[in-house]
């Protein structure tokens, strides 16, 4: 250890200590913390954020120096792309107010997509793609697509909630399972952007790719249509999982049923809203207009 290095880990630990709770492990080696009086991990040297009595590392924690608007672009990068990073706050003192602002905004934005999806739809003359009697018969109709942007609201709300259930254990120390809590709404981040990758998978579709004479072409654009709309899946699963990993340490049962208790939830969400709901709707519709 150099000179230079033993002055700022005494400078450290003469640092307030903040009240650790919980056992916090070091991000790099997981060696446990708890008790340890410098800021620098004992096994492996490296410094720890949440003995730094640190602000997380989230952008949107930031939002007073950089704005709304670009600490939640920056967020969205940062929960989507920043593999491990997101996890790694974990230990820190996140705002679980902040977490559901943020939640409140990545909604927000996926519903701005669709909105302006079904807007280009009912205005949109583009006879080529959409020749359909069907559909024609369809944008002639307001209702049937204020409905569906009703029920993918309330999809999208359940969606982004539905991991929180996973991290909410009554023997894990009430401030990491807020901070899980908070987290999981992060992670959620991909939907702010998942329009993009879907309108290129229906883009691809629409030009029917399988009557391309270039085989290989034809293969790769099929599998793009196909992987594309799932790669923001696979994203906010990861983060899940990565948080999963640090909370519930060594508890594999639970890791487990979260792999597989997640995807099973939001698919039950979807049958309950895409056709449980509209099921009621048009039973209730029929009955009202039967008595009327
Ligand atoms: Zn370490």
């Amino acid at each position: 250890m150099t000179d230079a290095e033993s002055t700022t880990d005494q400078l450290e630990s003469n640092a307030e200590q903040p009240q650790m709770e919980f056992d916090v492990f070091c991000h790099e080696c997981g060696y446990n913390l708890r008790g340890i009086v410098t800021t620098r991990c004992p096994e492996c040297g490296t410094a720890s954020p949440a003995l730094q009595n640190a602000k997380p590392s989230i952008p949107w924690a930031h939002r007073e120096s950089l704005g709304n608007v670009r600490a939640f672009i920056r967020t969205v990068l940062f929960a989507s792309f920043g593999l491990r990073k997101l996890s790694q706050n974990v230990y820190l003192p996140i705002d679980f107010a902040e977490s559901q602002k943020f939640r409140r905004w990545t909604i927000g934005t996926t519903m701005l997509f669709a909105i302006a999806f079904v807007v280009w739809f009912q205005v949109s003359g583009v006879s080529g793609l959409l020749s359909d009697s069907f559909i024609t018969d369809l944008r002639g109709m307001i209702w049937p697509s204020v409905v569906i942007v009703g029920l993918l609201a309330l999809y999208v709300v359940l969606a982004t909630g539905v991991p929180s259930l996973f991290f909410d254990y009554r023997d894990v120390p009430v401030s990491l399972r807020n901070n899980a809590v908070a987290l999981s709404y992060y992670c959620a981040a991909p939907l702010a952007w998942w329009p993009i990758p879907l309108a290129i998978s229906v883009l691809i579709i629409l030009q029917n790719p399988i009557d391309i004479r270039n085989r290989w072409l034809a293969v790769t654009l099929t599998s793009i249509a196909f992987i594309a709309p799932l790669t923001p899946i696979v994203l906010w699963c990861f983060q899940l999982f990565r948080i999963a990993k640090r909370v519930l340490r060594g508890q594999t049962g639970r890791k487990v049923w979260l792999t597989i208790g997640i995807p099973l939830l939001w698919f039950a969400c979807a049958i309950l809203v895409f056709l449980l709901i509209p099921l009621a709707g048009f039973y209730t519709w029929v009955l009202v207009d039967a008595l009327s």
